[in-house]
């Protein structure tokens, strides 16, 4: 049976190009700190992916330092120095977890500041100065929703307080331009845009003070020590480069959701769709059938050839309830019920049909009755 993949928020496929790069890389043996000709063919492959995905966020290539991924990332830039930390409940957990860590280590002072039903974090009464780090993602990935960071931005430099986004899931989708956001630092994932899994990186602006993650070589600018994972940055380069291109298709993407959405609620009109009336990416619906456990929905699309997902994936295999359904104030007969398709930029019209299909069979009400 033929398999439509409908959880890029998860996860992306990984795209030909960074595979082609991956593999390609793979023979670079040379270590990229050596002088030889060696080491500087693989400095090159980094030197090239650096200059890729600092355009795809409009960033300076000095700014982009190469991580293991976004947990990384966001933890990395929560060690900066703060007294009080402002953060929403709809923040992923690699942001929410390290932030409560710190700030128990440090003594300091976690602000969870409130966020509206349909999904935008209000941190108009936040306190913000010289000791604040306000963290602020970028899209929701769950839901979609877009947060206004350039504003937060705004409100961030006039008070002196520092600002990170985790904009995980926008490239590609949203343009992005780390210049124009206000944000000290910004993280990034490779494998949400269609390259290798296990490689992210950190924007940190020019001028910005961050302790190295690792000390030891002097790799990534001193910031992060340790021989580079130069496959990985290939591929992240290939993917980056690819999800700039592709930012044209976010209409048909879009257009695509929307229609599933409709169809979906024309057959089932007790749907919910989550965060409809914000700004969203163009890929992501989030769809509530009260009263139905979305573990089962999950099942049953799996069963009839179709991946979606619950929520956030969950490392455990185990759906937990969404904490961001839950700050967004929704009952738990919502947050337990919704289910997330996310679209690709290679899904087609196909997919879509084959997902519609699945819930009628599914989800029309005599079905979940049986
Ligand atoms: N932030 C967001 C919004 C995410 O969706 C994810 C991945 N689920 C991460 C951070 C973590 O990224 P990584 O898998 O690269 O650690």
């Amino acid at each position: 049976m033929a398999r439509t993949y409908l959880d890029h928020n998860a996860t992306a496929p990984l795209r030909p190009q960074a595979r082609a790069a991956v593999v390609a890389a793979l023979d670079v043996f040379g270590n990229a700190s050596s002088v030889h000709a060696e080491g500087r063919r693989a400095r090159a492959l980094i030197d090239e992916a650096r200059e890729a995905v600092a355009q795809l966020v409009n960033a300076d290539a000095g700014e982009v330092v190469f991580t293991s991924g976004a947990t990384e990332a966001n933890t990395w830039a929560l060690s900066a120095p703060w007294e009080t930390i402002v953060l929403a409940g709809i923040e992923h957990d690699s942001v929410r977890a390290p932030a409560t860590a710190m700030a128990a280590a440090r003594g300091a002072r976690v602000v969870d500041i409130p966020v509206t039903r349909g999904g935008t974090a209000d941190y108009g009464s936040a306190p913000l100065n010289a000791a604040t780090l306000l963290v602020l993602q970028l899209a929701n990935n769950e839901t979609g929703v877009l947060q206004n960071v350039e504003a937060a931005g705004l409100r961030a430099t006039e008070n002196g307080a520092r600002l990170h986004t985790d904009a995980v899931q926008a490239p590609g989708r949203v343009a992005i331009d780390f210049k124009t956001l206000g944000a000290s630092t910004m993280s990034l994932s490779a494998h949400k845009i269609g390259g290798p899994k296990g490689i992210g990186a950190l924007v940190v602006g020019n001028g910005v003070t961050l302790p190295a993650l690792f000390a030891g070589g002097g790799q990534e600018l001193r910031r992060r020590a340790g021989t580079e994972n130069v496959a990985a940055i290939a591929g992240f380069g290939a993917a980056a480069r690819a999800a700039l291109d592709e930012l044209a298709g976010a209409s048909r993407v879009a257009k695509l959701r929307d229609r599933l959405e409709a169809e979906v609620k024309r057959a089932t009109p007790e749907a919910v769709i989550i965060g409809a009336d914000a700004p969203r990416l163009p890929n992501t619906a989030a769809i509530a059938l009260p009263g139905v456990s979305a573990e089962t929905l999950v099942i049953k699309f799996d069963l009839a050839g179709v991946a979606i997902s619950a929520g956030a994936a969950c490392s455990s295999g185990k759906v937990a309830e969404s904490h961001v359904l839950t700050a967004m104030g929704l009952p738990p007969e919502i947050a337990g019920s919704a289910i997330r398709v996310s679209l690709g930029p290679e899904t087609t019209e196909a997919e879509i049909a084959a997902f519609l299909a699945a819930w009628t069979r599914i989800c029309g009400s005599a079905s979940l009755a049986a």
